[in-house]
């Protein structure tokens, strides 16, 4: 009967993993046609100045609008993407996007003489990085949007550096000439190797949400959090503290001397038409 029940439980898993190697077949398949179907949209998250409550940025943030499935999340087609070389196309049109949404955004504020100075932070994940000829990319599209290339942000994590030190450092150089700031994403995450930091010129440091995002946690990790600030601090960089949901975590960020914060106390991932109307009523937190 063990047996049995051993071979059952051995088909259920082997099912299982069959119609997840499927899916992830069908979704690879759906991927490479949803450039060309313009499935992709971009979602903007504002990051939030915690002194004045204003907001500073606005990152962006991809959404795959599948015709069956709905509305798929990054964390499950960005992997997909990376291994199939999609991201290089998909990188560099969340780019453009983002920049043309800015501009349009800036133009507007500007029609009714309102100061905007808020910065756009674009993701690039490790493979966008080794990218051949990244740069003269980033160069056409800023030249083709014409956007200042101060207002750009680029979101690298650990492992982009890590996985080939040599190629970041030049790659820093070349956006450092061009004033293109530099965050590092999911700090605490990923190898946390304290030694590389001041040797890459990051202006920005973004602190996980796994430290942030309950009270519980936040509080449970208070040295820690206390502990990245003060080295970065130390090192000239600024910090955003990710995942912030609640007024109590708001608090304490504050009165730790963090920044910069971004979570759903703020605003949610919005759509461009959602973001605008947000930006039009000129929040303040
Ligand atoms: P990320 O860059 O660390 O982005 C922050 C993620 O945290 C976003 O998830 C955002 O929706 C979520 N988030 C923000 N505030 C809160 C909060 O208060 N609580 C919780 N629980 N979550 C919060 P999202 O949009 O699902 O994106 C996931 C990841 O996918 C991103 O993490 C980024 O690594 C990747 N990604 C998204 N868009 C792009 C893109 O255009 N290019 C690349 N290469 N990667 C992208
Ligand atoms: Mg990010
Ligand atoms: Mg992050
Ligand atoms: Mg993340």
């Amino acid at each position: 009967q063990a047996k049995a029940l051993g071979k059952a439980r051995y088909e259920v898993f082997n099912r299982d993993m069959h119609t997840r190697a499927l899916t992830r077949l069908q979704l690879e398949n759906d991927l490479r046609r949803a450039i060309e179907r313009q499935e992709f949209m971009v979602f903007y998250q504002p990051i939030i100045c915690l002194s004045t409550g204003l907001i500073s940025s606005l990152e962006a943030l991809v959404r795959w609008k599948h015709p069956q499935r709905g509305l798929v999340r990054p964390d499950h087609f960005i992997p997909i993407a990376e291994t199939t070389g999609l991201i290089i196309p998909l990188g560099l049109w969340v780019l453009e996007q983002s920049c043309l949404q800015l501009k349009s955004w800036q133009e507007q504020a500007l029609q009714r003489q309102e100061v905007f100075d808020i910065s756009i932070s674009v993701n690039l994940s490790v493979k966008q990085f080794s990218q051949p000829g990244l740069i003269e990319y980033i160069d056409q599209i800023l030249a083709r949007v014409d956007l200042d290339s101060k207002i750009l942000k680029l979101e690298i994590t650990e492992s982009a550096i890590m996985d080939n030190p040599k190629l970041a450092s030049e790659l820093f150089e070349q956006l450092k000439l061009r004033k293109i700031q530099l965050s590092l994403d999911d700090f605490g995450t990923g190898y946390s190797s304290l030694s590389y930091l001041h040797q890459f010129p990051l202006d920005i440091l973004k602190i996980d949400r796994s430290f942030i995002s309950n009270l519980d946690s936040l509080e449970k990790n208070l040295e820690v959090v206390q502990a990245i600030l003060n080295l970065a601090h130390h090192l000239g960089m600024s910090v955003v503290a990710e995942g912030i949901e609640t007024q109590e975590q708001l608090s304490l960020l504050r009165l730790l001397g963090c920044e910069l914060g971004q979570g759903y106390l703020f605003a949610q991932p919005l759509d461009a038409e959602s973001m605008e109307t947000l930006l039009l009523s000129h929040p303040q937190w």
